[in-house]
């Protein structure tokens, strides 16, 4: 049975999802997403909590390319924090609680209210494939619809199983059933799928705590919103909680590592090295006589808490014992049990740097499926594929970014060159060019090129060229005033720190009618300007190989003089550039001369 013909087709509503179907809706594709379940739309399956180190760029520059990540937090976070305020703007990352149901409410709400967009419920099977082309998909009930590309962005469902203790059941997500027949297919088509892990810790009732118990962590004063397009955000702010663990705690799990499923060998796949379960910290930190636990309220009222630091696998009744020895939680009721989840995924160098597959022209994936972790890298990537999936059935060349433009295109370029045995998470240390990757400066970097892919909205681009307008008056005006013979905007290098800190105060800035982040934005471009320039010229140069690109269909083992093993690693991973060689684990500078020469030899 036919369920209609559309220009693309989005498989799963989870945060790559929504970008992908927000994206290819805003670029006025027909477009249809097809997922579980309305309800479970944008449903944050962890932390309640978008943003954090690198992760707040990745959801600012979403934001900045037309997505929905930013404004949805700006709407619904409950508390807000500027990480790495004190240290250099390169570091400094937004982050937020969330209400998480209203987080995901206003995300659905964003995607039904999107033009083109139709939203159907059910469960995609088959990934339909002609003469090498997608053609669409069929549902697990038979209904089929068409269209020439989809892009799948199935999570942690594609074969998950849980584990919780000597407990096991298939399932994609507490409560929810697991995709196995869509991984079944997948496997059909060719692709390589691998196995990894993750896990989540207990949530509690909120009224069951004993707050006296624990240190209040409580929002800035003042509120940097994830949006561009967020005016400023006067809210109530909750407060966050933190306590720890203690020997007993840490006795108790020693004493029940046997009924442990990473211990006793039921999962044998591999978990975020950087987001370990309690067992593994202590395991791996022996000496550690306690680990530093969040109390993360999910709502607003605080009715339900998230226990970030001690996500775990071990058997109820341990996480039940456990919970009565950590100070504050010692009466409370535990609303759902931690658990650690198995699934597959698609090593990434299966794809082209547009998140197309190689095997399978039209055929997108994104987000948990292509080995990431993370509500922030899978938004990144959903928009990339939604944006490129849509370019796709055009004809048009696909949009690509850089290691230089965005924190999403280190992630994509990492997956792309780098053997993934672990959940990938982005950090600050992964972007070489992170002085130019601010989250402040993500509008400038990348709202041009999502109005060019037709996301970015006429508001925010009216907005944004309003913002350029405004920093070029303010930067003249740093550049020709003076104070005791020196330019404000030179003086803003030097040692006279609270000058950027007071200058949005200025009479004539005031009278210039600049916004607080036009502001913030020139206190950081002077006083950065030295570095930025050094690094706009290592830019350059890393751009000389990049803008090389390796023919399509280059025979790495007929290369002469190229090492067995490079052709090996080239070949698996079939580089877009020179520059993408080049960082392939195991390829030398010299196996990059040697493609130099092949390249000169077939001009
Ligand atoms: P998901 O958010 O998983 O969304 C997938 C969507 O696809 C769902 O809506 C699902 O219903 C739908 N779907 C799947 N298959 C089909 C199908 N065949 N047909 C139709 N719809 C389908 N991240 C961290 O950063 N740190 C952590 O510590 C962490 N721990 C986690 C622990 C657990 C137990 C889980 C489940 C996730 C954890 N995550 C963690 C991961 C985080 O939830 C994901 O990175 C993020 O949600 C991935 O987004 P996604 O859009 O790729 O997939």
């Amino acid at each position: 049975m036919s369920g209609g013909r559309f220009e693309c087709i989005i498989v799963g509503g989870g945060h790559a999802g929504a970008e992908a179907a927000h994206a290819a809706g805003r670029m006025g594709a027909d477009t249809l997403l097809i997922t579980h379940s309305r309800e479970t739309i944008a449903k944050m399956s962890c932390n309640p909590a978008i943003g954090g180190i690198a992760k707040g760029q990745i959801a600012r520059e979403v934001d900045a390319l037309g997505g929905l990540m930013g404004q949805a937090i700006d709407a619904t976070g409950i508390q807000f924090r500027m990480l790495n305020r004190s240290k250099g703007p390169a570091v400094r990352s937004p982050r937020a609680q969330a209400d998480k149901d209203k987080y995901k409410d206003y995300v659905r709400g964003r995607l039904e209210a999107t033009e083109g967009l139709t939203i159907v419920e059910g469960e995609v099977d088959e990934v339909l494939v002609e003469d090498g082309w997608t053609r669409g998909v069929r549902c697990a009930d038979g209904v089929e619809y068409y269209a020439d590309a989809v892009v799948i962005t199935a999570g942690t469902f594609l074969r998950g199983v849980m584990h919780m203790g000597e407990e096991q059941w298939a399932g994609g997500r507490i409560g929810e059933k697991a995709s196995n027949a869509l991984s079944d297919c997948l496997r059909g088509l060719g692709f390589e799928l691998g196995r990894l892990k993750t896990g989540t810790p207990v949530r509690i009732a909120g009224d069951t705590i004993d707050y006296d118990k624990c240190e209040r962590q409580p929002g800035d004063d003042e509120i940097v919103p994830f949006s561009f397009m967020t005016e400023g955000i006067e809210r109530e702010q909750v407060p966050c909680w933190i306590t720890w663990t203690n020997e007993r705690i840490h006795d108790l799990l020693r004493a029940n590592l046997h009924r442990a499923p990473m211990y006793t060998g039921q999962i044998s796949s591999e978990g975020p090295r950087y987001c370990p379960s309690i067992e593994t910290k202590i395991e791996r930190f022996a000496d550690k006589k306690r680990h530093q636990v969040f109390l993360e309220p999910e709502d607003e009222a605080g009715k339900t808490v998230y226990c970030n630091g001690i996500s775990t696998s071990v058997p109820k009744d341990v996480q039940e014992e456990m919970m009565r020895m950590l100070p504050g939680t010692e009466r409370a009721r535990i609303t759902t049990y931690a658990y650690a989840i198995e699934y597959d995924y698609s090593p990434a160098r299966q794809l082209r740097e547009s998140l197309e597959t190689r095997a399978v022209e039209g055929l997108f994936f994104a987000g948990q499926i292509n080995g990431t972790s993370g509500y922030e890298e899978a938004a990144g990537q959903g928009l990339v594929a939604g944006v490129n999936a849509v370019r796709k059935v055009r004809g048009e060349e696909p949009m690509v970014l850089g290691r230089d433009q965005a924190y999403v295109g280190v992630l994509i370029d990492d997956l792309l060159t780098k053997e993934i045995t672990e959940p990938y998470r982005m950090f600050t240390s992964r972007a070489e060019y992170r002085l130019t990757l601010r989250a402040d400066n993500a509008d400038r970097r990348l709202t041009p090129i999502g109005r060019e892919m037709g996301v970015v909205c006429d508001e925010r681009w009216a907005r944004y060229g309003r913002k350029v307008e405004e920093l070029a008056r303010l930067r003249e005006y740093l550049k020709k005033t003076k104070r005791e013979g020196k330019a404000l905007w030179h003086l803003l290098k030097g040692a006279d720190a609270g000058l950027g800190d007071e200058l949005g105060e200025h009479e004539d800035v005031i009278a210039m009618g600049v916004g607080a982040d036009t502001v913030a934005a020139a206190v950081v471009d002077a006083k950065y300007e030295g570095y930025l320039v050094k690094q706009a010229k290592q830019i350059e140069s890393f751009r000389k190989l990049e803008n090389v690109r390796l023919p399509a269909d280059l025979d790495f083992a007929g290369v002469t003089h190229l090492r067995n093993e490079a052709k090996g690693k080239l070949a698996a991973f079939r580089p877009a550039t020179l520059g993408q060689a080049s960082r392939i684990g195991g390829i030398t500078p010299a196996d990059i001369t040697v493609l130099q020469i092949e390249l000169k030899r077939r001009l």
